[in-house]
């Protein structure tokens, strides 16, 4: 029935939907026995309840295009680009169907062979000419800054502006983090693990946007990590990850990104590479699957991709050294998908955030649910990207934090803007943040006191 619903007949002329370079594998497409356990937490299905915005519609799209009877059409290619890439469903599937790889082998396919129109193309093409930068990010900040100041982000918002100006254009606008010119600097080369000998040599990624707009987050870690013992090197030449690049389908690209990352670290020599953006370290677990056809770089990717860790996980594999100090505080703790779903991790942000005194960390209902962030999901994809939002906003709403706590600044500007939009604005922090103020004794940054 399913199948019947898109197929089209294959005719003379009739062009292949997918190419011979990695197109989904018909073994991970055949491990899907269509039982539906899926379905209830995928937030498009939840959106529409559209058989094809599911992962099994959209299994059953993968598989007819590899057997070439159906073409990447606009159709198609919407059910495709309307996936969040959040893995809800990897986690829900009794069948331990890999959708991820699936719909990583896809993307790559849509970007090289579907037809985009130029409004679009332009679009992509502006957004990863600018996010993978952080220089020219960083060069952009006091344009933004004079942007938010000069009243014309109101104006942005307002009625008018919502029927001249495109909504991809107006979201990116209104995710935009406040600015400031004094942000932190980048953490120094190295940072000496304190309390004697060091019990770790890790190296740190800077992440791209969490550079240009949240040196502060980046500060916090490498501090935390040396007062837990840790000497920090910041490999100085780091470039982006390729995380961007490659949930967009953009392989050549993103591998290049991560060949060069590859590069980077192996010069620092380090025992593990601590990550403290969820949707990075997710891309950087992948590399050796990701380099697997390149012979100079397949092994040193998987051994690269071994030495990875969320900075939750590098933290709780090692028992705390410094001494915390009480945070009277109830914080929400929201699960980013490329955490909970691309990586498993789970328990250990939570049992990080438990080692401080006084803390209250309550779970938001629906917690696997994604917030519409998603990478550059909520740009391109806004208004659905605004229903989940709110949809988000409101499951924190009911369990009354003082602030919510997420390890993805992706979701914490996502979320953000939709608890304003509801009119129940809320103190935002990454978990490194608060634990670092624990340990430092400091009550954190922007949150008021009960
Ligand atoms: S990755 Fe997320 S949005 Fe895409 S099919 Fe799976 S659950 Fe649905
Ligand atoms: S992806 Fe897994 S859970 Fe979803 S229909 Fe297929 S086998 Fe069932």
């Amino acid at each position: 029935m399913l199948e019947k619903e898109v197929k089209t007949p294959a005719r003379p002329g009739f062009v292949r939907a997918f190419d011979e370079h990695h197109p989904p594998d018909p073994e991970v497409i055949a491990d899907c026995v269509h039982c539906g356990f899926c379905l209830p937490t995928c937030p498009t299905y939840l959106l529409w309840g559209e058989e094809m915005d599911s992962p099994r519609g959209r299994i059953v799209l993968m598989k007819l295009a590899n057997q070439g009877e159906i073409a990447l059409t606009e159709q198609v290619t919407q059910h495709f680009d309307r996936c969040l890439g959040c893995m809800a469903c990897v986690t829900a599937c009794p069948s331990g169907v890999q959708y991820n790889q699936l719909i990583e082998a896809t993307r790559a396919q849509v970007e090289r062979r579907a037809p985009r129109s130029a409004s679009d193309r332009l679009f992509r093409s502006l957004l990863f000419a600018l996010f993978p930068h952080p220089d020219r990010l960083r060069a952009m900040l006091p344009l933004l800054w004079a942007y938010q100041r000069s009243g014309a982000e109101r104006l942005l918002a307002s009625r008018v502006a919502t029927r001249l100006v495109p909504a991809r254009l107006r979201s990116m606008a209104a995710m935009l983090p406040p600015v400031r010119l004094n942000a932190a600097r980048p953490p120094a080369p190295y940072i000496a693990a304190q309390g004697g000998k060091a019990r770790r040599r890790v190296g740190m990624l800077l992440g791209c946007v969490q550079r240009a707009f949240f040196g502060d987050v980046n500060a916090a870690t490498a501090r935390v990590l040396a007062a837990e013992g840790c000497d920090v090197i910041v490999p100085q030449a780091q470039s982006c990850c390729g995380a961007l690049s490659i949930h967009a389908g953009r392989e050549d690209e993103g591998l290049r990104y991560a060949r060069r990352l590859i590069d980077a670290f192996e010069a620092a020599d380090v025992e593990q590479i601590v990550v403290n953006v969820a949707g990075c370290g997710s891309t950087m677990k992948e590399y050796g699957h990701l380099l697997r056809d390149d012979p100079a770089y397949a092994e040193r990717a998987r051994r690269f991709s071994a030495k990875v860790r969320d900075v939750s996980e590098a933290l709780a594999e090692l028992e705390p050294q410094a001494p915390r100090h009480s945070i009277e505080l109830r914080v929400a703790y929201h699960d980013a998908c490329h955490l909970s779903h691309g990586q498993g991790v789970r328990k250990q942000p939570r049992a990080v955030l438990r080692t401080i005194p006084g803390l209250e960390v309550v779970d938001i209902p629906e917690g696997e649910i994604c917030c519409g962030s998603a990478g550059v999901y909520n740009l391109l994809e806004p208004d659905a990207a605004r229903e989940l939002g709110e949809r988000k906003a409101r499951n924190i709403m009911s369990v009354r934090p003082q602030a919510l706590v997420a390890a993805n600044p992706g979701c914490l500007l996502q979320i953000n803007v939709a608890l304003g939009r509801l009119g129940a604005p809320l103190p935002t922090l990454h978990p490194v943040q608060l634990l670092d103020a624990s340990i430092r004794g400091v009550w954190p940054e922007g949150v008021s006191r009960r």
